[in-house]
């Protein structure tokens, strides 16, 4: 497998660093498409493409004055760009908010409850929450001049191209001094573009019942990726290109949208794909890290198979079992009954507060001997779940 690790770095250098950030939509994305397109046509298994258009953001800088004195911020992603002043009104909870009667000439602090957790876009297809729904309409109710949420959270509180607001997220402690009409200057730059894109799937085996092999090759636009999550799609073109998925009955898929605001690659999948075909996912999603070994989860797993996967886990080194995160690809077949297994980090919810969608996702952070490593056992264990999930159940054999 020594030609793997060398196909590894040689994809995670194009995607991470001479590609860099790439959020669907956007020209560095179609750069990385088209590279991962060239390499599994290369490798005999000319990809199809599931095309879509979308909305990205691209990044600009932001200062905050605080009664004249500036304060260093950067702008929410998709936030309008903007030049504004306003008196800040600082808002805790969702009644509170709720209660105001407008914020027309003010900039709403968003403080505790409102700023514990990124507030879901309107665009995002997968799940909506209530609470999430409350705020995102009191927010268009109130047309703020501008929205400054103060918060420890690891990403931007507010992510959403249909808030007309500029808004940004500063940490809690530049922000613990905002009192209420404090004079407040808001200048963000950054632009929302149109913009299209694809996802990639080649399948390998004749077999039409198959089981997807996934990772998603785009970022956020703020990072290179590497970890999130060029290093798994790394993993899987240099798997097909090596021949080592060869005769397995297996549709390798590169999502296009898993760090969108409106998943916009899934959606597109998900619109051209007979799931009726499809027997499980094993999804791929932030691994690699230098010093960490590998975590592997199944969600709605027969109880033979999640026992075998136990047993794979055991038998293997560096590999570790996780609980199961419902979260990334392999959710959008678990959501819907189809056994998926997620491979990622172990403790990586933990790690994710200073790296994940940041610059400092770098090939720096990798081990492309535990890279190399993940490739050489990927094998294996595809050929576990597609025999177990191809297989028919005693039971449904008939006679
Ligand atoms: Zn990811």
């Amino acid at each position: 497998m020594s030609g793997v690790r060398e196909r590894i770095r040689q994809h995670l250098q194009v995607l991470a660093e001479e590609v860099g950030a790439r959020p669907p939509g956007s020209p560095a994305n179609r750069q990385a498409t088209a590279y991962v397109e060239q390499v599994l046509t290369n490798a005999g298994y000319p990809p199809l493409a599931a095309p879509f258009t979308t909305r990205w953001w691209e990044p600009g800088d932001g200062h905050l004055e605080v009664g004249g004195v500036p304060v260093g911020v950067m702008p929410n992603p998709y936030s309008p760009a903007g030049d504004v002043r306003g008196r800040a009104v600082p808002v805790a909870g969702i009644d509170q908010l709720e209660a105001l009667p407008t914020a027309a000439g003010e900039v709403l602090v968003l403080t505790d409850e409102l700023a514990s957790g990124q507030l879901l876009p309107a665009a995002f297809p997968f799940l909506d929450l209530p609470e999430h729904r409350r705020i995102r309409a009191a927010l268009h109710r109130l047309a703020p001049t501008a929205v400054v949420a103060v918060s420890d959270h690891w990403e931007p509180i507010l992510e959403d191209p249909d808030l007309p607001f500029p808004s940004t997220t500063i940490p809690t402690e530049l922000g613990c001094d905002l009192q209420p009409g404090d004079d407040l200057h808001l200048v963000v730059s950054g632009a929302v573009h149109p913009g299209d894109g694809v996802n990639l799937s080649a399948r390998i085996g004749d077999s039409d019942r198959r089981l997807v092999l996934c990772a998603h090759l785009d970022s956020k636009a703020t990072t290179p990726g590497a970890f999130d999550n060029a290093a798994s799609v790394a993993i899987l073109l240099a798997l097909t290109e090596l021949g080592h998925l060869d005769g397995l009955p297996v549709e390798v898929v590169l999502f296009n949208g898993e760090d969108h605001i409106d998943s916009c690659g899934e959606v597109a999948w998900l619109a051209a794909t007979d799931l009726g075909r499809v027997v499980g996912a094993c999804n791929l999603d932030g691994v690699g890290l230098i010093g960490r070994r590998t975590s592997l989860t199944s969600l709605a797993c027969p109880e033979p198979v999640a026992s075998q996967l136990g047993d794979w886990v055991t038998c293997h080194d560096r590999w570790v079992p996780a609980e199961p995160w419902v979260e990334s690809d392999h959710a959008i077949f678990a959501l819907r009954g189809i056994p998926a297994v997620a491979i990622t980090t172990e403790d990586v919810h933990a790690l994710l507060g200073g790296l994940a969608h940041t610059a400092d996702d770098t090939l720096e952070v990798l081990d492309l001997d535990l890279l190399a490593g993940i490739a050489a056992d990927l094998p294996s264990l595809v050929t576990l779940l597609a025999t177990a999930l191809t297989t028919p159940a005693p039971h449904d054999q008939g006679g």
